[in-house]
């Protein structure tokens, strides 16, 4: 049933203070994911850790706080992690092809598709995938910043059928499973609801960076696109052929029956908004209830500084986000054209334009 794979591998799982990279954990996931691709499944991994393995390997005693020292971290760790995973997939006889990644990579659709060919190629070829953010380029405005949504974010891009995400609690529990053992776990989300992410407490490992927040935020991600997503306990040596085997383990997010095409998919919950539009009540009913393009006339307020062809959020008055879209207007252009008749397009920008400001099938209602 799940014919392809992302497994996201959190640094509390890796990294340890004292010894460096926890290698005995990785060749029980290669051994794993070894057994997965003889199935003809294809795996990906999005791992964590490259921060972790540098503050082992320079030996601080904290976590790194400023931009340059957390790059530089990461670019002593992030070899010694590649090291450590491609020694205990050699061993099984597979080959592992790394991609590090930063938002850009997911923000543009060309770019996007592009990391999807390499990521097809590869999986064609047998390879597993072993993704990483580029911490040691990306600046905080320019990251992700956490695993969790990367990897939902990869799930979406090579359209797998479940994303599982391993680190070292048991899943969405209710109370924090941090500080009490005993805290009741939630086996099955068949919806996020708002008591769901109410029970979202953001408990951090102390060397790691995401939390339950920013599962969740992935869990969103995949369910809405029609992948399913399981957050578990990656201590437990045999979890990943337990959950790929169907056993009920850990917190299990049932996929939305998704009618999304995959560029849809793109645009709602993939590419980062560069900017806002904030639209007028009418434009508003056109958009959510007459399935209508949004045209310069409903425009009241532009935010952000972006170009045409880019991502940006359309809010209502109460800056509620309606919908996402591509704009067919920079910001410079759509601030110009805002509140304007089509009639006085041509005069307002001295050349033909769009007669949208984002048309009907670049647009997603959240
Ligand atoms: N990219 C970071 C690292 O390798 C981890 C981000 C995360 O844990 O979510 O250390």
């Amino acid at each position: 049933m799940y014919k392809r794979i992302v497994i996201k591998i959190g640094t509390s799982l890796l990294a340890d203070k004292v010894s460096g990279i926890n290698l005995e954990r990785i060749s029980g996931i290669a051994r794993a994911v070894a057994l997965l691709r003889a199935e003809g499944r294809d795996v990906c991994i999005v791992t964590s850790g490259a921060i972790g393995a540098g503050i082992a390997a320079l030996k601080l005693k904290e976590r790194p706080v400023t931009i340059p020292e957390k790059q530089a971290t990461a670019a002593i760790g992030q070899p010694l992690l590649m090291e450590a995973y491609e020694h205990a997939f050699r061993k099984q006889g597979v080959l592992i092809g790394q991609l590090l990644l930063t938002k850009d990579d997911f923000a543009g659709r060309k770019r996007y598709l592009n990391a999807r060919n390499t990521f097809d190629v590869l999986l064609k070829k047998g390879v597993v995938p072993v993704v990483n953010e580029n911490d040691t380029v990306a600046v905080e405005e320019i990251k992700v910043g956490d695993n969790d949504n990367i990897s939902a974010m990869v799930a979406n891009l090579i359209e797998a059928d479940i994303l599982i995400n391993l680190s070292n609690i048991k899943g969405l529990c209710k109370g924090d499973p941090a500080k009490d053992a005993s805290a009741e776990l939630v086996p099955v989300v068949r919806k996020i609801t708002p008591e769901i992410e109410r029970l979202v407490k953001n408990s951090k490992g102390e060397l790691a960076s995401g939390g339950m927040a920013t599962k969740i935020q992935a869990a969103k991600k995949c369910v809405a696109a029609g992948i399913a997503m399981v957050i578990a306990d990656g201590r437990e040596p045999s979890i990943i052929g337990e959950l790929i085997a169907g056993e009920p383990r850990g917190t299990l997010f049932i996929p939305c029956d998704s009618k999304l095409t995959q560029r849809q998919i793109w645009i709602a919950y993939i590419a980062q908004a560069a900017g806002r539009i904030t639209v007028d009540p009418g434009a508003l009913e056109a958009l959510q209830k007459k399935g209508k393009s949004l045209l310069p006339s409903g425009v009241k307020a532009v935010t952000g500084k972006f170009e045409a062809g880019d991502v940006v959020i359309i809010a209502d008055g109460a800056d509620n986000e309606i919908a996402k879209g591509v704009t067919e207007y920079s910001s410079f252009d759509a601030e110009k054209i805002k509140g304007k008749k089509s009639a006085d397009l041509t005069g307002t920008l001295g050349r033909r334009g769009s007669d949208e400001i984002i048309h009907r099938d670049n647009l997603v209602i959240l």
